[in-house]
């Protein structure tokens, strides 16, 4: 393969920038040329495309966002959008491409595969919910951004002997709620995987931990429950708690990575580099049992990633 391309796709998340450079160095160390994609499928099919040397991913490892910018495209699910964008892969000589981004991205990055470019996907996603991947780039900076934040809402919290209820990113998945909640010492964490009820998982809980002398309360909602305003309001109401909520938000999307996020985002990066300089596409790059390895694309749609119960037990058991 002489030239591929790179593009970041879906919601943007910390550590795409270090996942970016790692492509482009190792690519080019190999003699490939490589082709900057701005704004994901849709920079594909309009040509919005520029090349890329060693120094144009120069400084960017510590921040957040991504600095090819990201989109989601409709038209690039249509087929006459398919077929622009490999019109445009034609025109600039791109061969194969890196697709940083979620599931949809990957189902992307398998059409284009089918149609003779060879894609690669990297899991760069805040949520952590790629079935295929232990983990996914900027899953590590969330966790620590909203630990951050929490623990400024505890000091407050502590004050004022008040609950605080806390609404954390992660779209239809609790991951960011369940190990934030655990870092923070969250009396309760509530997400869609494991069924709850308010009754017993929250109220009796507050009550049984307040008889210990515990004056204040954080309490982690995933944002998937859609539960928050309605949480604030019958803790407030059944415990004549001083009860606020906070909806975290984007905050947790930015953010320079964390070094854990740097570290695996340059791994993947760099396999996928090996991957497609063999001429190997259609494929996911994950971590699995501590290890980085790839799936086929329709393979690693259809897997399933059990969420940690007994992680969800021990957070029960020890935040008391
Ligand atoms: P995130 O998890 O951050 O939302 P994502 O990759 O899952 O990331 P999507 O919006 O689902 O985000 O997909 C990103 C883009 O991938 C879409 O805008 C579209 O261009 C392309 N895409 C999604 N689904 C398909 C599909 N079935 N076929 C072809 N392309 C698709």
């Amino acid at each position: 393969m002489k030239t591929i391309g790179i593009l970041t796709s879906g919601g943007d998340s910390p550590g795409m920038n270090a996942a970016v450079r790692a492509v482009t160095r190792a690519a080019i160390n190999r003699g490939i040329r490589v082709m900057g994609i701005r704004r994901g499928y849709s920079g594909l099919i309009s040509g919005d495309i520029f090349e890329m040397d060693v120094r144009s991913v120069s400084d960017i490892i510590h921040r957040g966002g991504t600095v090819l910018y990201t989109a989601r495209s409709e038209e690039f699910k249509t087929e006459e959008g398919m077929q622009k964008a490999i019109q445009t892969c034609k025109e600039f000589g791109i061969e194969g491409v890196v697709v940083i981004g979620g599931d949809g991205s990957f189902r992307g990055a398998s059409d284009l595969s089918a149609r003779g470019i060879p894609c690669v996907g990297l899991p760069g996603t805040i949520d952590n919910d790629v079935g295929c991947s232990d983990y996914t780039i900027g899953f590590d900076t969330a966790i620590n951004t909203v630990i951050a934040m929490v623990d400024r809402l505890r000091d407050t919290a502590q004050s004022h002997d008040r609950c605080s209820v806390v609404e954390v990113m992660g779209r239809r998945a609790g991951y960011i709620a369940l190990e934030a909640g655990i870092a923070v010492g969250a009396s309760a964490i509530l997400v869609p995987e494991v069924p709850y009820d308010i009754e017993n998982d929250v109220l009796k809980r507050m009550e049984k931990i307040s008889k210990t002398g515990k004056k204040h309360f954080i309490i982690i909602v995933a944002e998937g429950l859609e539960i928050t305003d309605k949480l604030t309001e019958i803790i407030a109401e059944r415990t004549q708690m001083n009860t606020r909520s906070t909806v975290l938000g984007h905050v947790q999307r930015g953010g320079s990575p964390t070094g854990y996020d740097r570290v695996m985002a340059s791994r993947m990066g760099y396999h996928a580099v090996e991957l497609l300089s063999q001429g190997i596409g259609n494929r996911v790059v994950a971590f699995k049992d501590s290890k980085i390895v790839d799936f086929d694309v329709q393979q690693a749609l259809s897997m399933h990633k059990e969420f940690p119960v007994e992680l969800y037990k021990m957070a029960y058991e020890i935040s008391i």
